[in-house]
């Protein structure tokens, strides 16, 4: 929750998006349509992939009744809960390449806006899937953390950017099959801040599989932490 009264907040935005069109008049990222100050017009952000759609609590996988899925029964992964607001298709897989590499504002404050819509977790800390230290220097910033501190602020709890460190640069991850993947990760983080009993969720923009997602919650549940939760821009779907 914003610690501002909403009146207040609600005429800033208004002056904020006024200013903003006047400068930056923006076509929609996704269908060129002018969307004013934001990145897509409302025809297209209503119609954003699996928008609302009832998933998997523990994976965030869709699931037509909300329910637990095969393989969470299956296997319980290491973290305890994922919510995901969008699934990774068009135009939502541009619109994180622009957040990741183009640093557009509008494109965080999108994601933030829908992030933050769902309901505040139970927990004590926000945590952002931290950058390997040489994709952080390639991009000067890491986009976890881009979506983590203003969620982090509506939720009216701490982030912390720097208490665990990313030790194994696996950035090709993403054209590894699952197994690879899995091996790829282990022992890629080292957590230095203090988490005995502290409930954390961990703010990343996609989530695929789930390896990187699980590798770092065994992470901070190794040091102590007491309930790991996670919150995603986008799940990649299962496939049809
Ligand atoms: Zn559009
Ligand atoms: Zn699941």
């Amino acid at each position: 929750m914003s610690n501002q009264a909403p009146g207040q907040r609600d005429w800033l935005a208004v002056a904020r998006d006024a200013v903003a069109t006047a400068i930056f008049p923006q076509q929609c990222f996704a269908c060129g349509a002018a969307s004013g100050s934001d990145v897509l017009c409302s025809v297209c952000l209503a119609e954003l992939p699996g928008k609302g759609d009832a998933r998997c609590p523990v994976c965030a996988i869709g699931q037509p009744l909300g329910e637990i899925c095969g393989a969470c029964l299956r296997e319980a992964p290491p973290f305890d809960a994922t919510r995901a607001v969008l699934d990774y298709g068009f135009p939502v897989d541009r619109l994180i390449q622009a957040l990741k590499y183009g640093h557009r504002l509008s494109t965080s404050r999108l994601f933030v806006d829908l992030m933050a819509a769902a309901p505040v977790p139970e927990a004590d800390i926000v945590l952002p899937m931290p950058l390997h230290p040489a994709r952080l220097r390639e991009r000067g910033f890491n986009q976890a953390a881009e979506l983590a501190r203003p969620l982090a602020q509506r939720w009216g709890l701490p982030v912390l950017l720097d208490g665990v460190v990313r030790d194994l640069d696996t950035s090709p991850q993403a054209s590894l099959p699952w197994k690879a993947r899995v091996a790829n990760i282990r022992g890629a983080f080292r957590v230095t801040a203090p988490l005995a009993g502290k409930r954390v969720v961990v703010i990343d923009d996609v989530m695929t599989t789930g390896a990187t997602l699980a590798e770092f919650a065994r992470a901070l549940k190794a040091a102590g932490a007491e309930r790991v939760e996670n919150r995603v821009v986008a799940r990649t779907p299962a496939p049809a």
